[in-house]
């Protein structure tokens, strides 16, 4: 049984986050808002709680989860020598979507971190996420709450949705303010590099850090193979369950593109729908719009809700649109590439569409 706690007129119920700090204390599984997206929490220092959660989602035991913290003096439970960039940017970035990857100390079971010496962590910018790991008075290992491979989840219905029966609490916090997870930045390995993209922008890491590299595997392209930095790039992610999603990459000729592949689709029978942004002129068939070029924030914090809309509609095909790569554009051309599933094209005629063609 999932118990549900829904806002009325904007509040959850008195008690709420009391009644779910004692399910983590007590090894439940809560699903729970952050301003980023939905995360299936536990308490990070029980391995059989957070056990639970590889089961519930269907994880990759070798991939690890970011545990969350409600402050910097829990940082020091999990991870031994915090380098100093880490403190600036905690204190430039936190409550925030930046994911610091540290070292990590003896606390830590094995199944939160996939066995690696490093500990991913970061503080959620969210009221009922806070109070949650207050309560709990623990931290709380969470990766996104959907079922693996999924498109994440941005709303308590798609969390209801999914989730229903698997977890034992969820939360209601609205719609998710970003929509995209976290910045994952690797603080451990001599240069700081980006792992994943996320809701702080590399554009706002390079203020602090000039130095900053961008892992190759960060622009979504390819699964990554091999001994990955961050085993995530490794697996099939961002998904719909029914429909294919088929990218195609920012460039003039686009709207031709799309339609072609459109009319291709139609006249084999099978369904396809646009996703698209504001500017783009296509008005044929279903076309599900992201928001405005001009305000890719807008795009991130509807790209997941959209693409789930699109699979439950059971369309076979949806045929999207990329966008630049500046700011949070970054983050939202990762997880299209990676629902597209497809690597980079050998020739520039590849690249501007990636997924497989019907
Ligand atoms: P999710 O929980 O679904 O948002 O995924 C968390 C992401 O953070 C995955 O891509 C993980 O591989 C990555 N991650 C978590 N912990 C670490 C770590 N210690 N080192 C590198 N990457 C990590
Ligand atoms: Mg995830």
């Amino acid at each position: 049984m999932t118990l549900l706690f829904r806002r009325e007129r904007g509040r959850l119920p008195a008690g709420t986050a009391y009644i779910a700090g004692r399910t983590i204390r007590e090894g439940g599984v809560v699903v729970f808002p952050t301003e980023t997206v939905y995360g299936m929490g536990a308490d990070a220092l029980n391995s059989a709680a957070v056990k639970r959660i590889f089961e519930i989602k269907g994880r990759p035991l070798d991939n690890p989860v970011i545990v969350h913290v409600c402050s910097r003096g829990q940082v020091e439970q999990l991870a031994r020598d915090v380098p100093a960039m880490g403190r600036i940017l905690m204190e430039r970035f936190w409550p925030g979507p930046l994911t610091l990857v540290l070292r990590k100390g003896p606390a830590v079971p094995a199944p939160v971190t996939a066995g690696l010496d490093t500990v991913s962590v970061r503080m959620p910018d969210n009221r009922t996420a806070l109070s949650l790991i207050r309560q709990a008075r623990t931290p709380i290992a969470a990766p996104s709450a959907n079922i693996s491979g999924r498109p994440s989840i941005t709303s308590f219905e798609e969390a209801v949705g999914e989730l229903d029966g698997l977890v034992d609490v969820i939360i209601d916090g609205g719609s998710s303010r970003i929509g995209v997870e976290s910045t994952v930045l690797d603080l451990t390995s001599g240069v700081p590099s980006i792992l994943r993209p996320g809701g702080v922008t590399a554009e706002q890491l390079r203020e602090i850090m000039p130095g900053l590299t961008i892992h190759p595997a960060a622009e979504g392209f390819t699964v990554y193979r091999g001994k990955a930095p961050s085993p995530g790039m490794k697996y099939r992610h961002y998904a719909p369950v029914h429909s294919r999603v088929l990218l195609f990459e920012s460039q003039p000729g686009l709207e031709e593109a799309m339609i072609a592949k459109w009319r291709q689709i139609s006249r084999s029978g099978r369904t396809a729908a646009f996703l698209v942004t504001d500017e783009t002129e296509i008005h044929t068939g279903t076309v599900v719009r992201l928001g405005s070029r001009e305000r890719p924030e807008e795009i991130a914090r509807r790209l997941f809700s959209s693409l789930r809309q699109l699979d439950r509609s059971g369309v076979d095909y949806i045929l999207a649109e990329g966008i630049g790569e500046e700011g949070i554009g970054l983050a939202v051309m990762n997880r299209l590439r990676r629902s597209a599933g497809k690597a980079r094209g050998r020739s520039p005629a590849h690249r501007k569409e990636s997924g497989s063609s019907p």
